[in-house]
């Protein structure tokens, strides 16, 4: 059995509004409703005489707890030479608390000081250095000079060879030069650029999908989440059961509606999928009341009631 759900009186929903509107901008009122030489008096504005048209829609309400906090993930790693190290700014967070998000003023991923690490350089295998050709002795270890000897009684001109070990290369024929890529430090040193660590704040979302089509379903949200109980609608505990309800409860429907409430069930599983949300509240599914109206100086204006004839509350662009 489904409990039909009673909607507001148009009368009811005007009355409201119109005294709403006279003590928050009477001056307002006066211009747009008052006769000129007459005391003006809010008893002769009449939904009768400006509501020109009246659409029965729905809004559909429900309340989501939403983890905000260490939204970025991932990592971003950097390979730099040992002089460098030194040159970007580190962050500590070890044995810290989880930092407040709002007062944190830095980027929401830095280079964390812990994650520095020495890599032994690729191109010297960690030596610091690489061997190469002496150029001294071009690598053959050995100077080799030609002395000119005098021999014998004739002192004749000879040509003999000597040689002795390279000083540059101790006789070795290799020399040890700095290694080009890590400059002789043997390591690179590799640091990490990580999330900080924020606090997870957990904060309630409202969810509102309304079949009017209003710019005030964030205002209309935000305060039913406030108020959910001076409103009054009827509490699904799932679509399947609202969706054949609906009708019966409304005591009308539209095509719009089934397309809010066709938004609505998908947002509602899409919340139910994700991991950092959670479901809060039941299903409200609460009638809507759009009315057209026409001031008596000929300006356009809405008014939407939400709730039923017992509770509702309303809003206007007057
Ligand atoms: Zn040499
Ligand atoms: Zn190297």
């Amino acid at each position: 059995m489904s409990v039909r759900i009673k909607t507001p009186n148009l009368d009811d929903i005007f009355e409201k509004w119109k005294q709403k509107a006279a003590r928050t901008d009477r001056k307002k009122m006066e211009k747009q409703f008052g006769t000129k030489g007459a005391v003006f008096s809010l008893d002769a504005i009449s939904a009768a005489e400006y509501v020109k048209d009246t659409m029965k829609e729905a809004a559909i309400y429900f309340a989501v707890k939403k983890s905000l906090g260490p939204a970025p993930k991932g990592k971003e790693e950097n390979l730099v030479m040992a002089p460098r190290v030194g040159r970007e700014q580190y962050y500590s967070f070890k044995g810290a608390t989880k930092i407040d998000k709002e007062k944190w003023k830095g980027d929401e991923k830095v280079p964390h000081f812990e994650s520095i690490q020495a890599v032994p350089c690729k191109n010297c295998r960690g030596k610091g250095y690489t061997e190469e050709k002496c150029k001294t002795c071009k690598g053959t270890g050995k100077i080799e000079e030609t002395f000119t000897i005098l021999v014998g009684e004739e002192e004749n001109k000879e040509k003999k060879p000597f040689s002795y070990p390279c000083g540059d290369c101790y006789g070795t024929g290799n020399r040890p030069e700095p290694c080009k890529e890590c400059g002789g430090h043997k390591n690179m040193y590799k640091y990490e650029i990580l999330p900080v660590p924020f606090k997870t704040v957990v904060t309630g979302v409202p969810i509102l999908h309304s079949s009017a089509q209003t710019k005030y379903e964030k205002e209309i949200g935000d305060d039913l989440h406030k108020m959910i109980e001076d409103v009054e609608g009827i509490k699904f505990t799932n679509f399947k059961e609202l969706e054949s309800k609906l009708e019966p409860s409304l005591g009308y429907m539209n095509k719009n509606i089934s397309k809010t409430v066709g938004a609505a069930r998908s947002d509602h599983k899409s919340y139910e999928r994700d991991k950092d949300a959670q479901i809060t509240s039941q299903i409200y599914l609460f009638p809507m009341i759009q009315m057209f109206c026409t001031t008596k100086r000929g300006s356009k204006f809405e008014i939407y009631s939400l709730g039923s004839g017992n509770k509702f509350i309303t809003y206007s662009n007057f």
